[in-house]
């Protein structure tokens, strides 16, 4: 579904991403693991045109068959344009409008639709997803827990239906059981069909629920494999599973 070609990325004299090639398969679960500055945040920028020094290939197929260049050599596309085309993120950090409450989140993901019926159907599946969300409907985004923060977050980006999602750092500040809960959820929008490019820190919660991983070093990949595989791969588990 997405194919990454030798992508490089800069921020002015820094080389962040080298040449890194990645596939993501239509309905699997594929993830970018990596430690603090590794490169992961710049990829996600790239695919969604948010990097001006980039070179490569990012070529989508959308679920049509329609074949779309995000990325051809040094040419981007706009990052309103990718989501029109299926792919939406829910970035590291959370970014949801602190003033705005969940509900109002929510439909603001969905600015790209006017399909009304298919919104509210939409909303009900997220609420399901996030029962949570569904009891504080009427809460400021800014009053949330950072748990309920990161739902908001996911939840907010399954509002433009996309057929890729990416979750940039889902876990990250979230206690051990939140961080279950939470890829317990992200395994249930995969199985509803949505392709996930899930990338992450937490190697352990991510390998267990990926169908493919790759693991980034210093702007390079270094393994690439099955998820479950590289839980018992002996360099993996001592770099990020602790041994
Ligand atoms: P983290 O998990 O800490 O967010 P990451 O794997 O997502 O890390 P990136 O944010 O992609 O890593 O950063 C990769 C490298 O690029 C780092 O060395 C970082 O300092 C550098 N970098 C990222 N953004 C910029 C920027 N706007 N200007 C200059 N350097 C940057």
């Amino acid at each position: 579904m997405l194919r990454i070609t030798d992508l490089h990325v800069w921020y002015g004299g820094i080389h962040a991403v080298k040449g890194i090639s990645l596939n993501i398969p239509k309905g699997q679960i594929v993830t970018l693991i990596g430690a603090n500055g590794a490169g992961k945040s710049s990829t996600v920028r790239a695919i969604t045109g948010l990097v001006k020094q980039v070179s490569g290939e990012i070529n989508y197929k959308r679920p049509n068959g329609e074949n779309i260049k995000l990325l051809s050599n040094t040419m981007v596309m706009l990052p309103e344009d990718i989501v029109k085309v299926g792919i939406a993120m829910s970035p590291e950090g959370r970014r949801i409008l602190p003033h705005l409450t969940i509900e109002e989140n929510l439909q603001l993901g969905a600015y790209i639709r006017n399909d009304k019926e298919g919104i509210l159907k939409d909303m009900d599946w997220v609420y399901t997803l996030f029962p949570r969300l569904k009891e504080r409907a009427w809460q400021k985004g800014g009053t949330l827990s950072g748990g309920e923060q990161q739902m908001l977050a996911v939840g907010r980006a399954l509002m433009s239906n996309p057929d890729l999602l990416i979750l940039d750092e889902p876990s990250l500040g979230l206690a051990p059981i939140l961080v279950r809960e939470l890829f317990n959820t992200i395994c249930q929008i995969n199985a509803m069909g949505k392709t996930i490019l899930l990338i992450e820190q937490n190697a352990f919660a991510a390998l267990h629920i990926a169908h493919r991983a790759y693991i980034l070093e210093v702007g390079s990949i270094v393994l690439e494999g099955e998820g479950k595989k590289l839980l018992t791969d002996p360099k993996v588990k001592s770099a990020y599973l602790g041994g």
